[in-house]
């Protein structure tokens, strides 16, 4: 059984991409769950995460179990950290704030951010984590030195092995976030049962260090299906500073939801638009 899922952000209202992923997932799945990655709770707004229901209605994308909401789950993403902190795999940094704070949305379409290392080799100090801002990273060195390079499968079987450059000390979690993206992200396709995790291509910079945060945690592997991009046709991306049309407005301009899921799973997107290659 094919268990995909959705897992957009209530950090604004969905647009034409969103569809296309979800109309995706919702295909190639026998299951589909719906996942909502609110854990940035300076970006995320509860009237968003009633517009993801809106907007899926009206779509006619349904889901399979209970809808999973990461605020609600903090506590397994602490638990995954602690765990890795207790075998020597996360260490805490002190370093800026900003790269903390972009660790908990997904970084679509940038590269790794490499991290130098300052923080690594620092002696635990209870007392200035007490007191001071500060994240986790994961020690990748000591990762890699336990996995090897990951490696992962596309749904059509194509196998791809990470790259040294890949990996980097990725932030797992922050004193006042309990998880970041990649964290979160890994603890919850597991829990859902998630086989084959479908999303941008956009995302594809991620898939290695997940793939090795799953082999340190034990979770299972899945399979991934980084599906092309729909661009304006000048190939920006789709975003609110673009004024991407939201689903909300292509409804109320009369689109009718159903349909425009049949045309996106043919690969046909509404003129103005373009699928850009994966
Ligand atoms: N929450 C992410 C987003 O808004 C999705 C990440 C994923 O599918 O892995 O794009």
């Amino acid at each position: 059984m094919i268990v995909t899922r959705f897992a957009p952000s209530p950090s604004g209202r969905l647009h034409l991409g969103h569809a296309y992923s979800a109309a995706i997932g919702r295909a190639a799945g026998d299951s589909f769950r719906l996942r909502i990655e609110d854990l940035d709770q300076t970006r995320c707004k509860p009237e968003f995460v009633d517009g993801i229901f809106e907007d899926l209605r009206w779509l006619g994308i349904d889901w399979d179990e209970p809808v999973l909401v990461q605020s609600q789950r903090t506590a397994h993403y602490q638990a995954a950290r602690d765990d890795l902190r207790a075998r020597g795999l996360a260490y805490a940094c002190f370093c800026t704030r900003a790269d903390i704070a972009q660790s908990l949305t997904a970084p679509h379409g940038d590269a790794a951010t490499s991290y130098p290392g300052t923080c690594r080799h620092l002696p635990d100090d209870p007392e200035r984590r007490a007191s001071t801002p500060h994240s986790w990273r994961l020690n990748s060195a000591a990762a890699l030195e336990l996995t090897g390079l990951p490696t992962w499968t596309e749904h059509d079987g194509r196998t791809f092995s990470a790259k040294a450059e890949d990996i980097g000390d990725a932030i797992l979690a922050r004193k006042d976030a309990p998880a970041s993206y990649h964290l979160s992200c890994v603890v919850d396709d597991a829990e859902s049962g998630v086989t084959m995790v479908v999303r941008g291509a956009d995302l594809r910079p991620s898939t290695p260090i997940q793939r090795l945060l799953q082999q340190l945690l034990g979770l299972p592997e899945p399979a991934y299906l980084h599906h092309p991009l729909i661009t304006h046709l000048d190939g920006r991306r789709l975003a609110k500073r673009d004024l991407a049309p939201t689903l909300a407005a292509m409804r109320d301009a009369g689109v009718d939801g159903p349909t425009l899921v049949r045309q996106l799973l043919a690969g046909e997107v509404p003129s103005g638009f373009r699928l850009q290659d994966a």
